[in-house]
């Protein structure tokens, strides 16, 4: 057997390797290493979840947006972008019809609008937690000070998504306006992780300028860090961006990338994404036989949907939530896994596990 396929074996085992070790496995990506891989990670998977896969119900409750990230759709200089945020109700009732079909999680993602500031999503937190005490709230609006981590968390919420983008500071900056920094986006994640929430962080895939190097980073950098969460998929362009020339990520790279991030951690909440059912028909099911264990269905209002552009030609932006949450189900039934009605919490697995130090985590690239 060669070298790569047991770097494979090594890290089913001891679940790390070096940042040059996982270089090397993406440098020399086959079709037959892609397969070896997502065998293992699916075993590692069913070890701790079995053949089920969580569901968060996603609900996109702005696209206004301070920032000017390069990749992205709803970037502050696209003036083509028609803005809109949801009112307190129509997020209320974006719940209540999840809550019926099923859902247990919901995920609050949007631009960095400072509309929503804490009072406003305090008491929104609030009302959410009382009505649907089985279910967990998720946030994903960005940056925002400990402070106001720290209230949000106070009001109820129990998750965090804030992707870390890359884990590589030169690649951060290629990808970011100049008032965007890489030590605030990491230091955002240590304060989520040091207030208690269960923490999600994340990467694009084949984004520009991004080398295996960078992309090696990424999956020392979820190793160390140790999120309950890590939310990948391809970079896909958008037509109103700097980066609209530019390829979209590859779903061999991405599968590849699930595979990987399993084995280094057989307990991680691993979304099949949108963005990996947008480059792939079949993408989100090659995903969960990848290693991936979770889906998020849209649940926004059919009138918002193609307005969250994050890319061109998102998936989804036409069907009604129920319907979203049925052809996802169908579509995990037809490869062996079925959706839980759960909350869907991260489950344990530190076997192996030395405690890593505290503090910034630096990944050399
Ligand atoms: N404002 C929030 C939510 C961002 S949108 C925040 O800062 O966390 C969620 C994710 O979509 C981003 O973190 C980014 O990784 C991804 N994304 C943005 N533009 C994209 C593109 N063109 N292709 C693929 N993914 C993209």
């Amino acid at each position: 057997m060669n070298e790569l396929f047991q770097l494979i074996d090594r890290l089913e085992q001891e679940h790390s390797l070096s940042c040059d070790e996982y270089e090397v496995l993406l440098d020399g990506l086959t079709p037959e290493l892609a397969e070896y891989a997502a065998h293992k990670a699916s075993k590692a998977q069913h070890a701790v979840y079995g053949n089920t896969v969580y569901v968060r119900g996603l609900i996109e409750i702005s696209n206004i947006c301070k920032n000017d990230c390069l990749y992205c759709g709803i970037r502050r200089s696209n003036h083509n972008c028609s803005r809109y945020r949801l009112s307190e109700e129509e997020i209320l009732s974006c719940c209540s019809e999840g809550y019926e079909l099923g859902f247990r999680t919901f995920v609050m993602q949007g631009g960095e609008d400072p509309h929503f500031d804490d009072e406003l999503l305090c008491s929104l937190i609030g009302k959410i937690k009382k009505a649907y005490p089985d279910c967990a709230v998720t946030l994903s609006l960005g940056e925002r000070s400990r402070e106001s981590y720290e209230a949000l968390f106070n009001a109820g919420a129990d998750r965090y998504l804030l992707r870390h983008e890359t884990a590589d500071p030169d690649l951060y900056r290629k990808l970011h306006p100049e008032a965007m920094s890489f030590e605030n986006r990491m230091q955002c994640l240590k304060t989520l992780k040091e207030i208690g929430y269960q923490t999600g962080c994340g990467f694009m895939v084949g984004a520009p300028y991004q080398t295996n190097r960078s992309l090696a980073a990424d999956l020392k950098f979820v190793e160390l860090f140790q999120p309950a969460m890590c939310g990948i998929g391809p970079f896909i362009p958008h037509e109103a961006t700097p980066f609209s020339g530019f390829p979209p990520g590859t779903l061999q790279t991405t599968l590849f990338l699930l595979s990987l991030l399993r084995l280094t951690d057989p307990g991680l909440l691993l979304p099949a994404t949108t963005a990996l059912g947008t480059i792939d028909p079949s993408g989100r099911e090659q995903g969960i036989l990848a290693g991936a264990n979770v889906v998020m269905p849209n649940l926004s209002p059919v009138s918002v949907r193609k307005k969250y552009e994050l890319y061109n030609n998102k998936i989804c932006t036409g069907e009604e939530s129920a319907q979203c949450k049925s052809c996802l189900s169908r579509r995990m039934e037809s490869i062996g896994y079925r959706i839980v009605t759960d909350r869907g919490d991260r489950k344990p697995f530190q076997a192996h596990r030395m405690k890593k130090k505290e503090g910034i985590i630096n990944v050399s690239v």
